[in-house]
């Protein structure tokens, strides 16, 4: 028993001992790849932001359940709400980088993802006073088509991504990708530590967060985490965005119905669920994960990439 929580606290240990890594995604609610053929980049900062108070509810939840996350943080953001940032900053959470704003890797060439990722850290390192070392890309958006992604990272000195989601799904994937960390480059020490999948008959399901993570009961993300901590023996890497914990968000009335199905589903439970969450697992910060996990990373070989016929 702790003598000082004011709650009571259970006899058995955590659900496991190993540390995973907790992430949250900050963008706004209508900076998501969901809304993106709806809500144009130029409309941005006329909209009603929530970023700030959702945030600050975020960092109430984890400080009472004392754990330590990472803030993969869009640049646009960071440059609007510098003391949201430094408030982040100042709690002991990392502040990473999720790129300026929110366009996906296989959107750019190699030069100009590397003058994206070069002005979201420079914002980020100046709002935070922190050096800013991991990178996520928008909708793990880094797949076969972007070998180049990892090379720029590597090339800017970043220790580590937490880009890629070795599943199918309809708007992104890297199915064929190890599953936990993995080193892209022979020349060089960058790790990627891939979202969470859980197997489930043989086949890979995602369990890292997202909209599975609201639609479906708590008891399969429960589930999923011990199987990848036990069974795998490694650690969950889950994360969700601010715009999930928010039932009072405006509705995008025109997006697909898809769109909107996948976006506002389950926001209710969601405050209740990440309780649970942060509470039945041991979770800490990315940056400490990725070293950890340095030493287990498999190398990547890359097949040679399709060559696509000409049109
Ligand atoms: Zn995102």
């Amino acid at each position: 028993m702790n003598a000082h929580s004011p709650f009571p606290q259970e006899d058995s240990p955590k659900a496991s001992s190993i540390v995973n890594g907790l992430s949250v995604d900050v963008e706004d609610w209508f900076q998501v790849g969901a809304f993106e053929n709806v809500i144009e980049r130029a409309d941005w900062d006329g909209l009603a932001t929530r970023i700030e108070n959702n945030v600050a509810g975020i960092l109430d939840l984890f400080a009472e359940a004392d754990v330590k996350a990472t803030f993969f943080t869009l640049g646009w953001v960071a440059k609007r709400y510098p003391a949201m940032i430094r408030r982040i900053a100042d709690a002991g959470h990392e502040i990473a980088s999720h790129g300026y704003d929110h366009a996906r890797v296989f959107s750019f060439d190699r030069k100009s993802f590397g003058e994206d990722i070069r002005l979201a850290r420079e914002i980020l390192e100046d709002r935070s006073g922190q050096r800013v070392s991991g990178y996520r890309a928008p909708s793990f958006s880094i797949d076969r088509r972007t070998p180049w992604a990892f090379m720029e990272l590597a090339e800017q000195g970043y220790a580590y991504s937490s880009s890629v989601a070795p599943i199918t799904h309809d708007h992104y994937g890297w199915p064929d990708a190890p599953r936990f960390a993995f080193r892209p480059l022979p020349w060089s020490e960058l790790v990627d530590i891939p979202v969470t999948t859980a197997m489930l008959g043989g086949r890979r399901v995602a369990a890292g967060g997202g909209g599975f993570f609201r639609v479906l009961p708590y008891g399969f993300s429960r589930w999923a985490i011990r199987q990848v901590n036990r069974r795998d023996e490694r650690p969950a890497v889950f994360y969700f965005h601010p715009w999930e914990i928010d039932p009072q968000q405006p509705r995008v009335e025109n997006a697909p119905i898809r769109s909107r199905l996948r976006h506002y589903t389950g926001l209710e439970k969601m405050a209740g669920k990440l309780r649970d969450l942060v509470h039945e697992f041991n979770w800490g910060r990315m940056d400490a994960l990725a070293h950890r996990e340095a030493k287990r990373a498999v190398d990547l070989i890359l097949p040679e990439p399709d060559v696509e016929p000409a049109q």
